[in-house]
């Protein structure tokens, strides 16, 4: 079952220079729900988790976790605080070993090295058993499947609560879209909230519960993601009318 709203975005507006990346947009996650957002290239969707994130600076607007302020908060307190987001693309140390780029996923926490790490280190080789097998591999040796799995370990490790997922199917083959999709709705079975941004649109409004539609950097439609997949207008324009 949801609880509370653990993540609320409000008005929020986001420049570029003088580009307007986003405008007023507003959503909100529950506490153990998937909320994706969705929408077209350039729409805005990667600038509204970079600035949840505490990547971007904000021109509108505040975001709040937990119902804290956290609008002006750097990544790295976000991190300790538990909001996580998973690197963009592969985003992996690639001269670092498979285990050392988790080792780095906790760094922040004080309990490094001891058995809740031992337990977190465990949790991510039981989702990604692939990790575990190359977990002495350099990680650009790596597969992009792989080094998106990698990614995604990497920020389990700093134990988020709130876990932030930019486009975690892009570049992979059909399989491997399935399977991390499926990756997703465990780590959320869980207890991990997900905010997840996709231009997948379909494996996202399958996969989270509630879904809002960017579109030029504004929220144009939202809804129970199972509504929005079935809603003829949003089929015709995201899921390729089928
Ligand atoms: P994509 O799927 O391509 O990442 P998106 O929905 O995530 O698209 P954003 O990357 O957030 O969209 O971009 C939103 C708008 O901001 C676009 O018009 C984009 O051109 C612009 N933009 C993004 N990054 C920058 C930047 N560093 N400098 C200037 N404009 C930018």
């Amino acid at each position: 079952t949801l609880g509370e709203d653990q993540l609320v975005v409000e008005d929020l507006s986001v420049n570029y220079g003088r580009i307007e990346a986003i405008r007023g947009v507003s959503f909100r996650v529950p506490e153990r729900g998937i909320a994706t957002l969705i929408g077209a290239n350039g729409a805005g969707k990667t600038t509204t988790l970079k600035t949840i994130s505490g990547l971007r600076a904000v021109r509108t607007g505040r975001i709040l976790f937990e119902g804290e302020d956290i609008t002006d908060i750097p990544s790295y307190k976000l991190v300790k605080r538990g909001l996580c987001q998973a690197p963009e693309g592969r985003g992996t140390f690639v001269g670092m070993t498979v285990e050392e780029n988790l080792d780095m996923g906790a760094y922040t926490r004080a309990d490094r090295k001891t058995k809740g790490y031992r337990d977190d280190l465990d949790r991510v080789f039981s989702l990604f058993p692939r990790l575990k097998e190359r977990r002495s591999q350099y990680a650009g040796t790596m597969s992009g499947g792989e080094q998106q799995m990698l990614a995604i370990g990497r920020a389990l490790m700093s134990r988020p609560r709130v876990l932030l997922l930019d486009e975690p199917s892009m570049g992979l083959a059909p399989k491997l879209i399935q399977q991390i999709f499926s990756i997703i709705v465990e780590i959320n079975n869980q207890g991990t909230t997900v905010l997840l941004v996709e231009q997948n649109a379909l494996q996202a409004l399958r996969t989270a519960d509630h879904a809002y539609v960017l579109e030029t950097g504004e929220v144009v439609r939202s809804g129970p993601a199972d509504e929005l997949a079935a809603d003829d207008s949003i089929r015709a324009a995201y899921l390729g009318g089928d």
